[in-house]
């Protein structure tokens, strides 16, 4: 546990958890990946003395709701997140069926991409005050509705809107769902005054510029990569070929899920901005560029 504020912690781990703390009762943000990780977080609060009196989930997805259901069952802690994360968190069976784009092959059925349902009991506003000193920004781009979270005493918990350098190493690309929004919201990240800058995938930052810089140089990367690989005509899977090529990245069922659900959301942001195009040719739809 690092304290970076007066009334602010962080958990460090493969998902940075969030402690805000007033007068012995704290307010988390995000569970991490599992029981496990809300056991932890259980001892550090018998440790300290303090009350769980919420968890607010930045999005839906597995490694930030996955102590949800133990510390719902153990302390009846509320859960609470944006209209567009809470159908997600109590049905994780969506997140699955967004990524595969209709019933999950069986290889997706773990905890990773399917975490255990939880009871959300209060929805949040994606901006403004959530409680005295803690409130709610927008992050849209890695994921429909996520927000971040900026604390009275000056710390910014950015959710997943950018990645540490290990981890972009490490994965190749990261998961976009809309590639628009995404770039605004490091932009605006970007520009943001805070003492602290917490992703939950990085190291804690004092200062976020060279990260955000980064996360939008690789974004433009992956943007003029899949415009080179439509020069002919491709099929997005040929496109989703060359890009893990390009990146050194190995599919299996789960990454298939991830950068291919990633990879349709370029295309069609690319779409969008009228840079490429689909026809349907023998029943095949092939991307070209403009
Ligand atoms: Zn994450």
């Amino acid at each position: 546990m690092r304290q970076l504020g007066k009334s602010t912690w962080v958990l460090e781990g493969p998902t940075n958890i969030g402690f805000y703390e007033t007068e012995g009762d704290v307010i988390l943000i995000d569970s991490g990946n599992d029981k496990e990780s809300g056991r932890r977080i259980n001892k550090i609060l018998k440790e300290k003395g303090w009350r769980l009196k919420a968890v607010v989930n930045t999005h839906s997805n597995g490694d930030h709701i996955g102590g949800n259901d133990y510390l719902q069952r153990n302390l009846d802690a509320p859960v609470w997140a944006t209209a567009g994360e809470h159908s997600f968190i109590e049905r994780p069976e969506l997140e699955t069926a967004f990524l595969w784009g209709g019933r999950e092959v069986k290889e997706l059925r773990n905890k990773f991409f399917q975490a255990r349902p939880s009871r959300v009991d209060r929805i949040l506003n994606e901006e403004g005050e959530i409680e005295p000193g803690l409130n709610a920004i927008s992050l849209k781009g890695h994921f429909m509705n996520m927000i971040g979270l900026e604390t009275g005493d000056g710390v910014l918990f950015l959710a997943d809107c950018l990645f540490g350098e290990e981890i972009l190493t490490k994965y190749g690309i990261p998961f976009i769902y809309d590639v628009g929004a995404y770039k605004r919201t490091i932009e605006t990240v970007r520009e943001r005054e805070a003492s602290f800058y917490v992703p939950s995938h990085g190291p804690v930052t004092e200062d976020i510029r060279p990260l955000a810089d980064r996360n939008l140089a690789l974004v433009g990367e992956i943007e003029e990569t899949l415009l080179t690989l439509a020069e002919g005509e491709s099929s997005f899977e040929e496109i989703l070929k060359g890009l893990c090529d390009r990146y050194l990245m190995e599919l299996n069922a789960g990454q298939y899920a991830l950068v291919g659900s990633t990879v349709r959301s370029f295309l069609s942001w690319l779409h969008d901005q009228d840079l490429l195009d689909f026809a349907f040719t023998e029943n095949r739809m092939l991307w070209k560029r403009r």
